[in-house]
């Protein structure tokens, strides 16, 4: 018999609301939810495909321990208590000979979308009272998260687009038509941008590639990779020289404003256009239009967070909000009300971000929010001394596809004495483990978004039972997570964050559900509205979510700096503007750029396995402007050698105008060739990865961000074999 369950897609940030239909074990159907608030019946290609990862035979529903290493390495499966039992003894003697730091963790993306791991992972990693966390924050938005640190005074305090109601949307550096939004949860990008250009708005697109979403907006500009921040400067140059800067309502909340206008002085357009790629007079138009739009917002996401500068551009692009009275405004880029809000508590003794703390051991790159940077991993894996990494272990995570010269990490992994991966796949990454623990599937857990409703762009709750309930045999990643934290820590261990007060035994039976019904209660939504007020009780009755309204105005009181202030002008940013000024200066031109691309296929490294999502034309080509191929005896469809001082790959031609003369762009996900990883659909569409050609020594040296986008390569035709 056909059962339907209302839930939501956990795949990327969008998380469009599915109904999913099953008969008995199998899903027979996935479509949009025309009930759910925020997507209201959209969703990508991408979500059927949750069917596929459901029933996909590479799919791990045992622990698999690893026996005999190198090219003759076996896997075999084992039972949970013999897996958790090695697992314990491993990381604890590890522990005891050599430290706390000689663990370290990788958390990959799909944590964000997994509100077992978001609490009870977070509680254990972090009690694990090592320096070495890593994660993809620091191959993505931590640059964003450190202006809001610096600037609104907590790292989680993100502004977002209130693209449902601007009439100017200035993107940089996104291509939200295909990711349907990024720190800006917001499905059906292609409706929203039709809609705002219906009510009479203006998109513009800022992008060294002509993207999916230049066909979406009015105009598109070509900018060379990296140079974001001068562009930037040079809108505030402008609005300062030409009088246009209003603060507003914020005014009295706002410091550094001159400062500020000192800093940008040296970068008026003229100055930055034969950098930046952008003509002097569109960036005036621009800096006009956007001073003088009432609703208008500028959006800068992973171009502009994982290059040389990303820290710089990340701070000018709120900066820029805020200068031209856009800062939490309707219209602008504003701030969520969330029903379960972690934000208060950072003004009740809880976190609210650190940076610089402390630095990586080996090269020094600045810890945040009690990170370090993953570009340095591998060093720190190698290199002898005391705090050396020994063991590992990744959750939900694929570095060696996912973080700059993957063939290093590759090789570094197999030095250490031990490694756990928490992960459903043997894939790139895990094969190098000792022991693998598989969790559920996202069908076969519940979900309520935790994290991205606090980037949403209409508030929303939304809770979804398990479509499937967990086999006896199978463990949620918060079970795995717990269960590790006995073993290692010992069975009294408090997890110092999230549900630290409760015992182990108490913690597995109330499982996440316990902290939904308590935040939902505290949370703004909750007990302060006495009648009515959510609960998960209420949310359960409405599975297809509760919409709760349009962001409004939340500043100065959702503020966590002293005094309540905005600094335009943190001391961090303008100390690393010489570095900025000194590679202006010294750029030269012909240089060839390298820059990744996200497909609506395609959700970074984890959803190649499935058929209906790769087949076709093979994807994983390298764009190339028709005068660079010309220059440099390149021709469509046939294979180039990719490289850089990190390495190289042979991947094919793609030459198209869509990307700009000096910049080739490969997707990043990709190279699935690696031997002895368990996943057959992936491994006959391979194509190869980018990290393979990325180099960890590209950073961006404020923020240890990997510097991913612009790094220089060179591209050249692949040589027929010698006969
Ligand atoms: S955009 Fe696609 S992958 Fe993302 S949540 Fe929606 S349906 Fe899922």
């Amino acid at each position: 018999m056909a059962v339907t369950h209302q839930h939501s897609c956990t795949l990327c940030e969008a998380t469009c609301g599915i109904v999913v239909t099953t008969e008995g074990d199998n899903v027979v159907d996935i479509r949009g939810d025309e009930q759910d608030p925020t997507s209201q019946g959209y969703i990508c290609p991408k979500a059927t495909a949750l069917a596929d990862l459901h029933h996909d035979p590479d799919r791990l529903r045992r622990p698999m321990l690893r026996e005999g290493s190198g090219s003759g390495a076996t896997w075999r499966e084992a039972g949970w208590t013999e897996a958790f039992d090695l697992v314990g003894e491993r990381l604890r003697g590890i522990r005891a000979q050599h430290g706390k730091d000689a663990l370290a963790v990788y958390q990959g993306n799909p944590t964000a979308h997994n509100p077992g791991l978001m609490t009870f992972g977070q509680g254990f990693f972090r009690s694990l009272g090592t320096r070495n966390l890593f994660s993809a924050t620091s191959v993505d938005q931590l640059p964003q998260m450190l202006a809001s640190l610096l600037m609104f005074g907590h790292q989680a305090l993100l502004p977002v687009p209130d693209i449902d109601r601007t009439d100017l949307f200035v993107c940089i550096g996104a291509n939200p038509a295909v990711s349907n939004g990024s720190i800006m949860t917001a499905p059906n990008m292609r409706g929203r941008l039709k809609a705002l250009r219906a009510r009479g708005g203006r998109a513009v697109l800022i992008d060294p590639r002509r993207t999916e979403t230049a066909g979406m907006v009015d105009e598109h500009l070509f900018i060379r990779p990296g140079t974001d921040a001068l562009l930037l400067l040079s809108l505030i140059n402008v609005l300062f020289s030409e009088g246009l800067v209003r603060v507003g309502r914020l005014a009295g909340n706002v410091i550094g404003v001159h400062a500020l206008k000192v800093a940008a002085l040296d970068y008026p357009p003229e100055r930055t256009t034969g950098v930046t790629g952008i003509a002097p007079e569109t960036v005036v138009n621009l800096a006009r239009e956007l001073a003088r739009t009432e609703r208008a917002v500028v959006y800068g996401r992973v171009g502009v967070c994982t290059q040389e500068f990303g820290g710089i551009a990340s701070w000018l692009v709120v900066a820029v909000n805020v200068l031209t009275d856009h800062l939490d405004e309707v219209g602008g880029a504003m701030f969520t009300t969330p029903a379960i809000d972690p934000i208060p508590l950072a003004g009740m003794g809880g976190y609210g971000g650190s940076f610089d703390s402390y630095r990586s051991r080996v090269r020094g790159l600045p810890e945040f929010g009690g990170e370090l940077p993953v570009a340095t991993l591998a060093e720190e894996i190698e290199a002898p001394g005391p705090g050396q990494i020994r063991a590992l272990i990744t959750s939900a995570g694929n570095p060696v596809l996912s973080t700059p010269n993957g063939t290093r990490l590759d090789r570094a992994l197999d030095k250490l004495d031990f490694m756990v991966a928490i992960d459903p796949y043997l894939n790139e990454t895990t094969r190098h483990a000792d022991v693998i623990l598989p969790p559920t599937g996202p069908l076969e857990r519940s979900h309520y978004e935790l994290l991205l409703t606090l980037v949403a762009v209409r508030n929303s709750a939304k809770y979804s039972p398990a479509v499937f309930p967990r086999g006896e045999d199978q463990r949620h990643d918060w079970e795995i997570c717990l269960e590790l934290a006995s073993r290692v820590l010992g069975p009294d261990q408090k997890l110092l964050r999230g549900p630290g007060w409760l015992s182990k035994a108490a913690l597995s039976k109330l499982g996440p559900e316990a902290i939904f019904e308590v935040g939902l209660r505290a949370g703004p939504y909750g007990v302060r509205k006495l009648i009515g007020g959510l609960s998960l009780g209420k949310l359960k009755k409405h599975p297809e979510g509760v919409d709760l309204g349009p962001l409004e105005p939340r500043l100065p009181g959702r503020l966590h700096t002293r005094g309540k202030r905005i600094n335009l002008a943190p001391s961090e940013y303008l100390d690393d503007l010489d570095r900025l000024r000194g590679r202006m200066d010294s750029w030269a031109p012909g240089e060839l750029v390298l820059i990744g691309r996200r497909q609506l296929r395609s959700n970074n490294s984890w959803m190649h396995n499935s058929e209906r999502l790769v087949k076709g034309k093979p994807r994983c080509t390298l764009l190339v402007h028709p005068a660079d191929a010309e220059r440099n005896g390149l021709i469509d469809g046939e294979l180039a050698v990719l490289s850089s001082r990190a390495g190289s790959v042979e991947v094919p031609v793609e030459v198209s105008d869509a990307i700009m003369p000096g910049v080739v762009s490969l997707p990043h996900g990709w190279g699935h060739g690696r031997p002895g990883v368990r996943l057959r659909v992936a491994s006959t569409h391979a194509g190869v990865s980018i990290n393979d050609v990325t180099d960890e020594n590209c950073v961006d040296d404020l923020t240890g961000t990997a510097a991913l986008s612009g790094q220089r390569v060179r591209v050249t035709a692949l040589e027929p074999a010698a006969v």
